[in-house]
């Protein structure tokens, strides 16, 4: 038993750790690269979702590179990309769209998603090798490869389940904040276009379902709020 159960146990802590260090990279990437956002009307708005949810502001910070994205770290902070901002000041988007942005990182940070993706990527390679093992005598040859695209295809339907979660988070806080929800669909609809002029981009689209679906829940999420 204490054998076979060992390789699991290996790919955790081996998940674990590589999980560490990109978390290491990535915050290291972020302080050295980033700055408190400043912008009076951009801050404004912000100002109206932290009174929405009774804080006394909301820091959001801009890391400094080209691709049109916001991200919400695994310490609770949140960042747009200069190139979303870029966009902001060039008048493709607006203040009040920057906010659904903000709104919907804020989601994933309350809803523990960024701290959530360390216990799951450990978990996606522990899949991975478990499955490798049983499919490799199955399928010899192609176990490792078959199991690879499962373990991705089961991550990114978890991630996808964020997504609405957020969106949803994000929809209900805009309305408490007196901005509604049309900043956050007329946001989606631009989406594609604004993450093709930044050039690779393809996290933003590879994380975030389809944005016509995305534009449906939110509806459907408005039309049972307003029953109730
Ligand atoms: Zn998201």
């Amino acid at each position: 038993m204490m054998l076979k159960l060992s390789p699991l146990i290996l790919a955790l802590l081996y998940g674990f750790a590589v999980y560490q260090v990109s978390v290491w990279r990535t915050r290291r990437a972020l302080d050295r690269k980033s700055t408190e956002l400043a912008e009076p009307r951009l801050r404004a708005v912000c100002d109206k979702l932290a009174r929405a949810l009774e804080l006394p502001r909301i820091k959001v910070h801009v890391y400094e590179i080209a691709p049109v994205n916001g991200l919400a770290a695994p310490d609770g902070r949140i960042f747009l990309t200069r190139g979303f901002l870029e966009r902001y000041a060039s008048g493709a988007v607006t203040a009040e769209e920057i906010a659904s942005v903000v709104a919907h990182e804020l989601g994933h940070v309350a809803l523990g998603h960024s701290r959530r993706r360390m216990v799951d990527f450990s978990a996606q390679n522990a899949l991975r090798t478990a499955l490798a093992a049983v499919l490799s005598r199955i399928i010899p040859g192609f176990g490792g490869m078959i199991a690879a695209g499962l373990a991705r295809l089961v991550a990114a339907r978890i991630s996808r389940v964020d997504e609405y979660e957020a969106d949803a988070y994000a929809s209900a806080l805009m309305i408490k904040a007196g901005l509604g929800t049309a900043p956050q669909k007329s946001l989606l609809s631009k989406l594609d276009n604004l993450a093709g002029v930044g050039g690779a981009t393809p996290a933003w689209l590879m994380s975030h379902p389809k944005t016509e679906a995305r534009l449906k829940a939110i509806e459907a999420n408005e039309a049972k709020w307003l029953k109730a």
